[in-house]
């Protein structure tokens, strides 16, 4: 069983958002296991929660996820495990018909330099970057820091919120290099053709040049998947599997003892 979850911290961007979606919601989001079963606090039931396990780490880089109306609300969203990891995420919901001014605001921070991370094939080639711009701060500032936006949709609601953003034009498009996601693939053996969010979030961190934080991300989604899948079929845990010891390692959390497993 795991170990009853840390006093929780404030709630996180996609945590908030989620709680003004269902404030709005006109009728009540269904999904298995209702309100009383699942942790508010990582959106699995609490036989299986992984509270105790959200790591902690530092990053320069920020993530702003632009999500479809109802992504907030999905357990299996994973755009929350983003917010759980990188301290500065964002997240606001998407409309056709209007924006939200918190976003606007935070496009046009100077501290911030947004890319849109989209497939470079559907996106005029003058906007798209494979690496980041090198910033040269002004004398006396700070150089910009990469804000990430990402577009947390399903494949066809994610084209759509490209085309109907305005507000996205002026920005570089970050379209990840086929080179840099095969190795990833390679790396982690996925075989999904799709990324989900939280895997496009770890190879931005890898192109900030945060590999820490990237390899984190990456295996706290292998966490993650672990406790939803086995919640979802009525299977205990395996607190002990490679991707549970390779998050203590990461985290520097590793009991001594425990045998090492390195991936
Ligand atoms: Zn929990």
């Amino acid at each position: 069983m795991p170990k009853p979850p840390l006093p929780h911290t404030l709630p996180h961007a996609v945590s908030r958002l989620r709680t003004e979606r269902l404030a709005r919601a006109v009728k009540p989001f269904r999904m298995r296991g209702g309100p009383a079963e699942r942790c508010p606090g990582c959106r699995v039931m609490f036989s299986h929660c992984f509270c105790n396990l959200r790591p902690n780490v530092a990053t320069q880089a920020g993530v702003c996820l632009l999500m479809a109306d109802i992504e907030p609300l999905k357990p299996s969203n994973t755009g929350w495990l983003i917010a759980d990891v990188v301290r500065d995420t964002f997240a606001f919901s998407w409309a056709r018909t209007w924006v939200d001014p918190r976003l606007l605001t935070l496009l046009a921070d100077p501290q911030w330099q947004p890319y849109v991370v989209f497939p470079g094939e559907f996106v005029a080639p003058e906007r798209v970057v494979h690496a980041l711009v090198p910033e040269t701060a002004a004398p006396g500032q700070l150089p910009k820091r990469p804000l990430f936006v990402l577009l947390d949709a399903t494949w066809a609601e994610a084209g759509k919120m490209f085309r109907k953003s305005p507000y996205l034009n002026n920005f570089p498009v970050l379209s990840l290099h086929p080179e840099q996601v095969s190795n990833y693939r390679l790396r982690r053996s996925s075989r999904s053709d799709h990324f989900c969010t939280s895997e496009v979030g770890a190879l931005c961190l890898e192109l900030a040049g945060e590999n820490h934080a990237a390899e984190v991300l990456a295996t706290y989604l292998d966490v993650f998947t672990h406790h939803y899948l086995q919640a979802k079929n009525q299977k205990p845990l395996d607190l002990e599997d490679a991707a549970h010891l390779r998050l203590r390692d990461l985290s520097g959390q590793r009991q001594s003892g425990v045998l090492r497993v390195t991936s």
